[in-house]
């Protein structure tokens, strides 16, 4: 499995998509792993992902960059909280500093991905958007770093009355680069960071911007520069700063998420009072910024510098929490009564959420239905062999979580190579079979992920069979050996007779055993 393959379109690893995960990938698979090769199909003509696709005015992280950047790529601009398009240039010189350019494929979209037990290889299909032609890859191992949300179209809710409205309707995952919203009025429909994020930026311009919502979210006002990490900065070196700045918002990241589970109360408390701080006493907080849930059931939104709380109090955005009853031909009619005009009317209401980069998969011809299985440690899926998938944090920076990833993922490729094995496949053991089902993400209300929970695996009430969602708990999680009792290290075409593998025949798949260390079973 290791070494080079003259097959064309043959490579050890193949990994989907060249956003932050899969940049994080590549860097780590050719230092960690640099006798596999690999390559980086991304469907797009341009690498950044999620930092590439958004352009609506303002467009920018919403956790600090000491934890949104990679570990081993220090983030060395002033703003912690930073714009979309600096966050592309990040990664662009990631990509640069670490010559990774020439391991990205573009515009080869996947659409399908097939195991078979007998060859130990993916076969995987792709479209290249140019030619429109399928073009069929193959690899030992495949690591999805394809997010987490469609590119085809962003979400938006039917909305009564829709085809009556006159006026322009944007979504901001598809903003047109010209659209002109200079003195005309506004409608930003949706609560989330989105938002949060295009209300201020069009206040600027526009003639009037409002946010209508159905319900609040919880805001908090920070400053987009870090003066602990300025510091840090000024009198260390950068590599040293930057590893103690990401180690702080990790810990203080983590101390205020374990607040909101062990104190609800006193933070919602701690939150609404900044916000009143921030709006003054007669602007009404209770209604339009005090949400039924507790802090962090969803995710809290930060606005840097306060920007969403100064343009309500300078009177260019307002905010509106009301249920619309029907779109018009001017504008939006709601529950209570009352009209708001729009010329243009932007549906901030979401994403698309997918699983695996919208693509099918089999092992040995059966398709695999991921609402079905099993996820081992929120990256592997039970009865899958070689397969990986990057997803972060809900609560917490995306690439804390996607770099354990990689970092796991090359421990695993490692330990193939070590015990010249080919496949890893994690399997139930027979104490495993009577697990209570739990979502993938739990203790964690927000609509997108509620809509998006019944197409992915279930979590176990054990580990490995867990996806902690906690950095300190996955970095235990994730430490510990990977020829654990799970994890199942196999060749092809071996017969086992024990019974673990009577357990997988009647699962369906194949008969296969370990050939390391002398274990029928496992290579322990
Ligand atoms: C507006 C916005 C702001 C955000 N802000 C933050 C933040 O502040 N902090 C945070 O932690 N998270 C944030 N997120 C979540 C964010 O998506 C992640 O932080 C991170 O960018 C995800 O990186 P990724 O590489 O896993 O996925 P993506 O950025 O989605 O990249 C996936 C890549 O895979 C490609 N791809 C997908 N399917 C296929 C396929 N079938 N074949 C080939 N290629 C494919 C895509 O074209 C894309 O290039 C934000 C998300 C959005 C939308």
């Amino acid at each position: 499995m290791t070494g080079n393959d003259t097959m064309a379109n043959h490579f050890d690893v193949v990994v989907v998509g060249a956003g932050i995960s899969g940049i994080g990938a590549a860097y780590h698979l050719q230092t960690s792993c640099p006798d596999r090769t690999f390559a980086i199909l991304e469907g797009r003509e341009s690498l950044g992902g999620t930092w590439d696709l958004f352009r609506y005015p303002g467009v920018r992280s919403d956790s600090d960059m000491h934890t949104l950047g990679f570990s081993f790529q220090p983030w060395t601009e002033a703003k912690a909280i930073a714009d979309g398009p600096s966050i592309l240039a990040y990664l662009e010189k990631t990509v640069a500093d670490y010559d990774i350019e020439r391991h990205i494929r573009y515009q080869h979209l996947v659409t399908r991905a097939d195991f078979s037990t007998s060859t130990s290889r993916w076969t995987i299909t792709s479209t290249n958007s140019a030619t429109g032609e399928n073009v069929t890859y193959t690899a030992n191992f495949l690591f999805m770093c394809s997010g987490y949300y469609s590119y085809k179209g962003g979400f938006t809710p039917d909305f009564p009355g829709q085809e009556n409205f006159t006026g322009q309707v944007v979504h901001p995952q598809q903003w047109p680069e010209d659209l002109d919203y200079e003195d005309r009025a506004v409608v930003v429909i949706g609560s989330g960071a989105t938002a949060m994020t295009l209300v201020p930026a069009l206040a600027d311009k526009a003639k009037s911007v409002t946010m209508l919502q159905r319900s609040p979210t919880y805001v908090v006002g920070k400053p987009d520069v870090d003066p602990v990490a300025q510091l840090m900065n000024r009198v260390l070196p950068e590599k040293v700063a930057y590893d103690l700045t990401r180690r702080k918002n990790i810990a203080m990241g983590e101390f205020l998420y374990r607040q909101t589970r062990t104190n609800p109360e006193r933070i919602k408390k701690y939150l609404l009072g900044l916000v009143r701080k921030e709006l003054g006493p007669d602007y009404d907080v209770d209604t339009h910024f005090t949400p039924t849930y507790d802090p962090w059931d969803q995710r809290l939104c930060l606005v840097p510098n306060s920007d969403l709380f100064e343009s309500i109090k300078a009177g260019r955005a307002e905010v509106v929490t009301d249920h619309i009853r029907a779109w018009t031909e001017t504008g939006i009619e709601l529950e209570s009564g009352q009209e708001l005009h729009a010329d243009i009317i932007v549906t901030a209401t979401g994403l698309q959420l997918v699983t695996l980069g919208e693509a099918d998969f089999s092992v040995d011809g059966e398709a695999i239905d991921f609402s079905q299985v099993w996820t081992y440690k929120g990256v592997c899926y039970s009865d899958v062999p070689n397969l990986a998938t990057s997803f972060g944090y809900v609560n917490a920076s995306w690439t804390l979580r996607s770099d354990l990833i990689c970092d796991y993922v090359c421990r695993l490729l490692n330990h193939m190579s070590k015990t010249n094995t080919t496949q890893c496949t994690p399997r139930l053991r027979p104490s495993d079979a009577t697990m209570s089902r739990r979502p993938f993400i739990d203790d964690f209300s927000a609509g997108y992920m509620q809509r998006m929970m019944p197409m992915l695996p279930s979590q176990g009430d054990r580990d490995p069979w867990i996806n902690t969602q906690s950095y300190s708990r996955d970095k235990v999680l994730f430490s510990v050996a990977v020829n654990d009792s799970v994890m199942q290290f196999t060749n092809p075409e071996s017969i086992s007779l024990d019974e673990d593998d009577d357990r997988a025949d009647k699962a369906g798949h194949l008969r296969q055993t370990s050939q390391v260390g002398g274990s029928p079973k496992l290579s322990a």
